[in-house]
């Protein structure tokens, strides 16, 4: 399905002065520290996102580290390995992390006592919620919804701005039936269409991909578009030719149902689906929009901030 909005052309200027004046690099592609003036877009969008936050739903803040059992029962090694990131600790014995310690003053490699612990980096900001209800017990016959955000990372360095190893997600995130979860999609997708003609963001609503892991990944990324699971708000970042991924509206059908055998009264197995916008992206796209210049932005689009 496509859902089309017409808002006024961006004015879009080079993501290099963006990054002089927002983003200061830490010596690692896609890892950044944010200025003040880009944090405070990041939180007048989060506001403005929680101003449509629907009734009843349960509001949780994640931390960017999560178990790596519960990512594992999800299923993340089957689709994304390539991704993930794994909290490493020195935990022998006193003498080895001392040993540890002094390769390292000695210039030698002192990573090789490292050992993967039992934390990962979140790498999507719904992960942390389907254990949860599992630990709840049965479904109510309306559903969930939850309002959850944190740090994730994925390791994709690059050196586009937009492709972050480390970033904000913010998700709205639906368990119940199969038409609850089409019902809620369908209205985040014209919810997020509207937030984005707000803000004076040119986009457009199209079916995608998730990057899946390997040959068999490029079936499931197929077959994902084929049955419209994942959409994606597209507005020009980079430049309008290849506009970049700002909101995604999910559909997982029954997968998390199935891994965390999740069940209503009845016994049916729930559907979950979730709308995740990328925080650091949604602000990107408004200084390539406006400029960096917050006072110059639009007063229409400074009022839909209460910037
Ligand atoms: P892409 O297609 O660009 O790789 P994605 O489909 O993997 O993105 P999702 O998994 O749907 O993205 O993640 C939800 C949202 O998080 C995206 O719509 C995007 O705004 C944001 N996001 C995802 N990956 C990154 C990244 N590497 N850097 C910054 N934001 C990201
Ligand atoms: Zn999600």
């Amino acid at each position: 399905m496509n859902v089309a909005f017409k808002e006024p052309k961006p004015a879009l200027r080079p993501l290099d002065a963006i990054a002089e004046a927002l983003l200061l690099p830490s010596g690692i592609d896609g890892v950044y520290a944010r200025t003040g003036a880009f944090e405070s877009v990041v939180d007048a969008v989060a506001a403005l996102i929680s101003r449509h936050r629907e009734l009843g739903a349960e509001v949780l803040r994640f931390p960017p580290v999560m178990s790596r059992k519960l990512l594992e029962r999800s299923g993340y090694l089957k689709s994304f390995p390539h991704f993930l990131g794994c909290v490493c600790c020195l935990e022998g014995a006193e003498t080895a992390i001392g040993g540890a310690v002094e390769r390292f003053e000695n210039g030698e490699d002192w990573t090789t006592e490292l050992a993967a612990g039992d934390l990962v980096l979140t790498p999507a900001a719904c992960y942390p919620v389907y254990p949860l209800v599992a630990s709840r017990g049965e479904v109510p016959a309306d559903g969930l919804i939850f309002d959850v955000a944190g740090d994730c990372f994925r390791r994709e360095p690059s050196r586009d701005l937009d492709r972050l190893q480390s970033f904000r997600m913010r998700e709205y995130v639906r368990v119940g039936t199969a038409a609850q979860v089409g019902e809620f999609r369908r209205n985040w997708m014209t919810r997020a269409a509207d937030i984005a003609g707000q803000l004076g963001l040119t986009g457009r609503i199209e079916p995608a991909s998730d990057a899946f892991f390997g040959r068999g990944g490029k079936l499931m990324a197929m077959s994902q578009i084929e049955q419209a699971l994942k959409l994606e708000l597209l507005v020009p970042v980079r430049s309008a030719a290849e506009p970049t991924a700002c909101t995604s509206f999910n559909d997982h059908r029954d997968h998390f149902g199935t891994a965390w055998n999740l069940r209503n009264a009845a016994g049916e197995v729930m559907h979950t689906g979730c709308v995740a916008f990328g925080m650091d992206r949604l602000a990107l796209a408004l200084f390539a929009t406006h400029g960096v210049a917050l006072e110059r932005w639009p007063t229409a689009v400074r009022q839909a901030l209460a910037l």
